[in-house]
């Protein structure tokens, strides 16, 4: 869809600051497509090399984004009243000044560093993930927090904030540790007490349909014909699998995601499919080819980006209507196993809830303690006030006292997040960020567009996903996630929509 309100406004020093970006945005589009490759298909003794070639194309892309010519002609366009006129082009070269501040903050040799660690962490990581082995992963931990530190260091503090938020910034931008706690902690005291009514509710969901076998390549095929119909464009996008799934835009007209499999547990594999189509349709929507490189061609921040998976996971995949629709789907494609369920089956499966230990498999409800106790964590790491080594005895003391569960072995415990592994210090916080952000701008979209959610059940998902076009995707990084969700919503960021839309779920699913 094109932006309706494109520059108009340009200059000499305006075009060549473009075609710097748009080859630092290649170069980045390369080492995306590396790592993509790297999760999902490399065999495990090209790692070493790959390593090299992400360190590469990590120092190339820096020097791009920290040259002086950049840098000068940044200035000059900036002093240009009749470019900083065009709100568009003043919303991009904001935007491209605090990534040229921050990338010019970065040594090259630190950012190179981070990226080749990163790289090796992770083959370890997956090696001490399957062992159970925390003291095989424990240096490259300890390396993974040193080097964040020092990053942290080098970019500095904001304002009023501590070393922590320089690291949250990169995921969430102009967004603080304090502002985080602002919504975590009225979030944390209204979740508490319903966690532990659904704990002794008189009925509960069962997990019945969960439990059939059904065949791999028919959810394969499920999965698309779901991904389609809520909007994802194939032919600008694949659908792989990976341990984690994950999506990513890798350039205009190439958007990757992976979902996985198990021999039961169809809608594991369905929810994660949704979740990634949600990310998909966010970057099939941003106006990369207008804007190559450039920050309006670009996502807004990982909570903005989570709001967009979360949305169509949960408040479009575990509502009622999108089973009506998908119940007869599901009997007819995955077999004869499934066939004596009903809607309310499918829907009281999907939204179960009830503590795991594993983030990825949580519930709606339960999931934000997994996101805080990390969030809680990463500040203690930073700050110096806890030892990598002290790691799995505060994790497993903490999931004892938030979720009641004692911790069996590492793998279900400290080690299962690839994160830290990935050097991803100061990420966590955005994925209850942005389930907070889809729960508000849900209210908002149902209030927009009549009969929305009634759709699902006829299988109408477009009328969601236009709306999502027209007043996030399409804009790029026009707006930061503040500016957006005020704009969007009418409010700042709040804990209240969430507690809303799952109290209004949950109580009738519990009979509370
Ligand atoms: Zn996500």
């Amino acid at each position: 869809m094109p932006t309706t309100e494109a520059p108009a406004a340009t200059s000499a020093a305006y075009a060549d600051l473009c075609a710097l970006l748009r080859e630092a945005g290649t170069i980045d589009s390369i080492a995306r497509l590396c790592s993509w490759d790297q999760e999902t298909d490399m065999p495990p003794k090209a790692a070493a090399f790959r390593a090299e070639e992400l360190a590469l194309l990590s120092r190339l892309g820096h020097e791009r984004l920290t040259s002086p010519r950049l840098g000068d002609l940044l200035a000059e366009c900036e002093a240009d009243a009749n470019l900083t006129a065009d709100a568009a082009v003043a919303a991009n070269l904001r935007e491209i000044r605090r990534d040229y501040d921050k990338a010019t903050r970065l040594p090259a040799d630190l950012v190179a560093e981070i990226a080749e660690t990163a790289s090796r962490a992770m083959e370890v990581w997956k090696e001490a993930r399957s062992a159970s082995d925390f003291a095989l992963f424990r240096p490259w931990l300890e390396k993974s927090f040193g080097l964040a530190r020092r990053k942290a260091e080098c970019l500095g503090a904001p304002a009023g904030g501590v070393l922590y938020d320089a690291l949250l910034d990169e995921y969430e931008p102009g967004v603080t540790s304090a502002d985080v706690e602002r919504v975590f902690g009225p979030l944390r005291e209204a979740l508490t007490p319903l966690i532990a009514e659904i704990a002794s509710a008189p009925t509960r969901p069962s997990r019945a349909p969960d439990e059939v076998k059904v065949d791999r390549a028919a959810q394969v095929e499920l999965n698309k014909h779901a991904a389609a119909a809520l909007g994802f464009d194939f032919s600008a996008g694949r659908l792989a699998v990976s341990t984690h799934p994950f999506s990513e835009g890798l350039a205009p007209g190439d958007t990757r995601m992976t979902t996985r499999y198990f021999d039961d547990r169809f809608t594991d594999s369905l929810a994660a499919t949704l979740h990634e189509t949600g990310h998909s349709l966010y970057e099939q929507g941003l106006p990369k080819a207008e804007f190559p490189g450039q920050p309006l061609g670009r996502y807004i921040s990982l909570g903005v980006h989570e709001s967009q998976s979360r949305l169509w996971e949960n408040q479009v995949g575990r509502s009622r209507p999108f089973w009506e629709w998908m119940a007869p789907i599901v009997k007819d494609r995955l077999g004869p196993g499934l066939a004596r369920f009903g809607v309310d089956d499918f829907y009281g499966c999907v939204n179960v809830v009830e503590p795991t230990f594993i983030r990825v498999e949580a519930d709606e409800a339960t999931y934000h303690l997994h996101v805080m106790m990390r969030f809680d964590l990463e500040r203690l790491l930073i700050a110096g006030d806890l030892a990598v080594a002290d790691v799995p005895g505060w994790w497993n003391a903490r999931i004892k006292a938030d979720l009641g569960l004692s911790v069996p072995d590492d793998a279900r415990g400290c080690l299962q997040d690839i994160h830290w592994s990935m050097g991803a210090i100061g990420y966590f916080a955005t994925y209850s960020l942005g389930s907070l952000l889809a729960a508000q701008m849900w209210e908002t979209a149902q209030r927009a567009i009549p009969g929305v959610e009634a759709g699902f059940a006829r299988g109408r998902f477009a009328p969601l996903l236009d709306w999502l076009r027209e007043h996030i995707h399409r804009h790029g990084r026009r707006f930061t996630s503040a500016q957006l969700t005020e704009r969007l919503t009418g409010a700042p960021l709040s804990h209240e929509p969430l507690m809303r839309y799952l109290e209004s779920k949950l109580r009738p699913l519990y009979g509370l």
